[in-house]
């Protein structure tokens, strides 16, 4: 028997190009290898899910076995591989070899905390970004049995989505992190004081200006120390301080990688033939967006590549939707520092656009009632990868 396509990784983007495969092509055999349950997930509802008390098992879409009935496919779950050798086009796990056809890397990011969690502290100090995390998290949380205090490391995304869903569920929210206001890679400070004002008075605490210097196991909960020399005290700790792309792999089979991720051209292509990479691992034509559409629109590319059809991948101008029903927000961030952000409206509900010296529209930022500009100024701004 010939050896199958391999997808490694069954997050959106390894399921993704797997399902769109399947429109184009049904007989092709197909592998897919991940590291854990395999369950079919949608990531980001794993910050809207503990408002609702969703238990993790409402999140899963369909389990791997379905996945693979419905794919016609092999799922080998809980299996981590642990080298790839191009030469032979075989992927070892352990001592185990397995020959694929054609590989595609899909294997996601990795959280970066900015410290070694002490052992001590892995049953109360966490980071999310799969649904075997959420499912540690959500049980941490159930077993309190009331309230929790939840301190957040962090300010971005990940952290600002968890903050309002944990705040929404009736938690303690306190969130540390050392920009001036919520969201800096993504809103002008002015914006971001807007997204502040309405987390704090949704009831987050917010510690900003400060990191995290150090956390201790204080017997029913952790002990953190902050940058200023303040310390405060919670249940439980939700890292959320930015995500790398997971290369390793792909770096020691000698697959061009950076920081930015696995380096591909527009037809997903690796610097070694016969294998592929997409979703937060890849950075596409110097492109790492780490969101679904880009994602989704690869997954069909490469479906059409793989099919025998060569398809170049191209990005829209797709804004990012944050997640933050106390104060809604939308970012289309620019590509480069703009000349100018001019600002409209009045607190919570404001429009920045991003200019450049020409005053052409390069980005744009939204808050509160003005997300409803998000199509008209998606319009206007430009392509992320024309
Ligand atoms: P992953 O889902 O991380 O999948 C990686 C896969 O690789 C897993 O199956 C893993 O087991 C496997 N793997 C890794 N290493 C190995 C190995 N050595 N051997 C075997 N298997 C391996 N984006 C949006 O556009 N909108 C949003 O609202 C949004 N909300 C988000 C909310 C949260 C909380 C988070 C964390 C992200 C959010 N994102 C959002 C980003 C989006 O979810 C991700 O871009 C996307 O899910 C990444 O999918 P992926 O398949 O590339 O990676």
């Amino acid at each position: 028997m010939s050896a199958p396509l391999t997808i490694l990784g069954t997050g959106m983007a390894g399921l993704g190009l797997a399902r769109q495969l399947r429109t184009l092509d049904s007989e092709r055999p197909i592998t897919l290898i991940t590291a854990d349950s395999g369950d079919d997930y949608s990531k980001p509802l794993l910050s809207t899910g503990f408002a609702k008390r969703q238990p993790p098992e409402r999140l899963a879409q369909r389990s791997a076995l379905e996945v693979a009935d419905q794919l016609g496919a092999v799922v080998r779950t809980h299996t981590r591989v642990t080298a790839i050798d191009p030469e032979s086009r075989t992927l070892w796990l352990d001592h185990e070899a397995l020959p694929y056809s054609e590989l595609v890397i899909a294997t996601g990011a990795v959280p970066q905390p900015p410290m070694t969690i002490p052992d001590d502290l892995t049953a109360k100090v966490f980071t999310i970004n799969d649904l075997d995390d959420y499912r540690a998290f959500y049980y941490a949380l159930t077993r309190l049995n009331r309230p929790a205090r939840v301190a957040i490391v962090g300010s971005g995304l990940v952290g600002c989505e968890f903050s309002n869903d944990l705040a929404g569920g009736g938690h303690r929210v306190s969130v540390i992190a050392p920009e001036a206001t919520p969201l800096a890679r993504l809103l002008p400070e002015s914006l971001g004081q807007a997204l502040a004002d309405a987390m704090h008075e949704g009831g987050i605490e917010l510690l900003m200006g400060r990191t995290l210097a150090s956390l201790e196991d204080v017997g029913a909960g952790v002990g953190l120390a902050l940058s200023d020399g303040r310390t405060l005290e919670a249940d439980l700790v939700l890292v959320a301080t930015g995500l790398k792309p997971r290369v390793q792999l792909a770096a020691e089979a000698n697959i061009e990688t950076s920081a930015a991720g696995i380096h591909t051209d527009r037809y997903l292509r690796t610097s070694v033939p016969g294998i592929h990479a997409l979703g937060d691992v890849a950075c596409v034509d110097g492109v790492n967006a780490m969101h679904v559409q880009p994602l989704q629109a690869c997954a069909k590319a490469l479906a059409a590549t793989l099919a025998g059809n060569p398809t170049r991948v191209r990005y829209g101008p797709w804004p990012v939707l944050v997640k933050t029903p106390l104060c809604p927000v939308v970012a289309l961030p620019p590509a480069r520092t703009p000349a100018r952000w001019r600002i409209e409206g009045e607190s919570p509900d404001l429009t920045a656009m991003a200019e450049d010296e020409d005053g052409r529209l390069i980005g744009f930022a939204l808050t509160g009632a003005c997300v409803r500009r998000k199509v008209e100024l998606a319009r206007a701004a430009p392509a992320l990868l024309v």
